[in-house]
């Protein structure tokens, strides 16, 4: 039980240097990022002048966590959940529809399977939990808020053109999230296809074919004849043999929501990937900032499951709003419970959504910090390609605040850098971030008169690590 100097502060509504200042008058030796424990923060709160009481807004949130930590079962080995990344057009969708269409089970008479974000497969070796969202911003997004979801990453590139920037990517990406790679070497079926070449062009990204004495099972397939794609299932069910994947099935299920949208007939659907423990019709909820009772479940073809235990994707019916992609959920007691932690989450969201807005350019906020000003407001505008590139920029930008800078997306959206986003960005004076986009001659005409900083990226890790480095690099701290 403990809290950070700067939290504490914050608590207070006081500088973290006054309480630094105050602990060490205490004995206590603490930087800012420093935790103290329970009594430490009662005694220098007291000793600031202020009443110490367990804010009761944590209350919800505390018994919560309390419920879930008691659910202590036996662990049991878990079917992987798989990602599909590569470059654009080497074969990802093909792929996932390929797998899709000849291994899932119908459960319906001539039942044809549903989109829902994420499907399951049982091959002879045992099932398979496919991530039914290709691309890597939906990846990035997850990881952005925290989900680990992916346990094995399979990598496609195309045999008739070898490794490209995407590809190079999706190995940073299964790095970043030390997930194990399998390389699909797809699209084997015409007549150009190089297969050496591409794994020779792996091996100078570090990735080592097992044939080449390494580690990596490359597996050459066809989407589009089928061709290898047992073999490939095989590859994957042996790479999860490996990681040795374990989970409590029994008790309350908790996970993360992979897709999520209104439908007019049936109201908020969210898919879920059960993490641990089963989840039940009947079950009350807390999923972010929604809350609900499970009406219903569906699975990848239609079929209303009673239950969906590990790694198992699923439908749910019942919630009271939409939740976002990567949100968590839990299974609480009773609806009460739900109601609350769902309230206080809303809340909390709010507040930290409200921001003074003082933007600055990047530069900007390195003088001002030289004066040794309070907490600066980096501004961001971010037009990106695709919208989860949108959501997984924004969550990634906005969670490097801290209590010297705050980084605010004052707006975000999918497509082009238009004439109102440079003035929207001129107003507050913000920083504008083109994600695989450019700004218009309109825009460009703004955004020089009026001296906006303006930079381009195409990987979403170069965004993160450039305004980290700006944000640590005038503020001396790592954040
Ligand atoms: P994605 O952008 O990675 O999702 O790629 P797609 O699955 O959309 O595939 C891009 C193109 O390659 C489409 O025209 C597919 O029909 C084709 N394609 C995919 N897999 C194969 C394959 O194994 N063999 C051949 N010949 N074409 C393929």
């Amino acid at each position: 039980d403990t809290v950070t100097v700067a939290d504490l502060a914050q608590k207070l509504a006081l500088k973290g240097g006054e309480v630094v200042k105050a602990l060490f008058k205490m004995g206590v030796m603490a930087t800012i990022n420093q935790s103290i424990d329970h009594d430490t923060a009662v005694l220098v709160t007291e000793e600031l002048g202020h009443k110490a009481v367990r804010a009761s807004s944590d209350d919800a949130e505390d018994a919560l966590l309390a419920l879930v930590d008691n659910d202590q079962g036996e662990a049991q080995a878990r079917p992987p959940v798989v990602t599909i990344m590569g470059h654009v057009d080497h074969g990802k969708t093909s792929l996932l529809d390929y797998i899709r269409r000849t291994k899932v089970a119908n459960g319906e008479a001539g039942g044809i399977t549903q989109h829902i974000g994420a499907y399951h497969v049982e091959t002879p070796k045992g099932v398979i939990s496919f991530l039914d969202t290709p691309g890597h911003a939906a990846f990035t997004s997850m990881r952005a808020r925290g989900a680990k979801l992916t346990d094995v990453v399979v990598v496609v590139v195309a045999a008739d053109d070898g490794v490209m920037p995407q590809t190079k990517e999706a190995i940073q990406h299964a790095r970043a999230a030390n997930a194990p790679i399998v390389v699909a070497i797809n699209k084997i079926d015409k007549s150009s296809a190089d297969p050496m070449r591409v794994k020779n062009e792996l091996l100078s990204e570090q990735v080592v074919a097992e044939d080449f004495g390494g580690d990596v099972q490359m597996i050459e397939i066809s989407a589009k004849t089928g061709q290898g794609i047992d073999d490939l299932l095989d590859a994957i069910s042996l790479q999860a043999e490996v990681l040795e994947l374990k989970a409590v099935s029994e008790g309350r299920a908790a996970g993360v929501v992979i897709e999520s949208s209104l439908d007019k007939g049936r109201g908020p659907v969210a898919t879920v990937l059960v993490q641990s423990g089963t989840l039940k019709k009947g079950d009350y909820l807390v999923c972010g900032v929604q809350y609900g009772r499970v009406r219903a479940l569906f699975d990848e073809t239609g079929a209303q499951p009673d239950q969906a235990g590990p790694s198992i994707p699923v439908q749910v019916l019942g919630l009271s709003g939409v939740p976002d992609a990567g949100d968590d959920f839990v299974v609480v007691e009773d609806e009460r419970l739900a109601k609350e932690v769902a309230q206080q989450r809303e809340v909390k969201r709010r507040e930290s959504r409200l921001v003074a807005s003082a933007g600055s350019r990047m530069e900007d906020i390195m003088a001002q910090l030289g004066k040794g000003e309070g907490q600066q407001v980096l501004n961001l505008v971010i037009k990106a390609d695709v919208q989860g590139s949108v959501q997984a920029l924004s969550q990634a930008l906005v969670a490097l605040s801290n209590e010297e800078i705050r980084i605010d997306v004052i707006r975000a959206g999918v497509g082009g850098i238009t004439e109102s986003d440079a003035n929207s960005a001129a107003a507050s004076k913000a920083t504008v971030i083109g994600f695989n986009v450019r700004a218009d001659a309109a825009a460009r005409k703004i955004i020089e008169s009026n001296g906006i900083d303006l930079r381009y990226f195409s990987i979403i890790y170069d965004v993160i690590d450039q305004v980290k480095q700006v944000a640590s690099g005038l503020l001396g701290v790592e954040i």
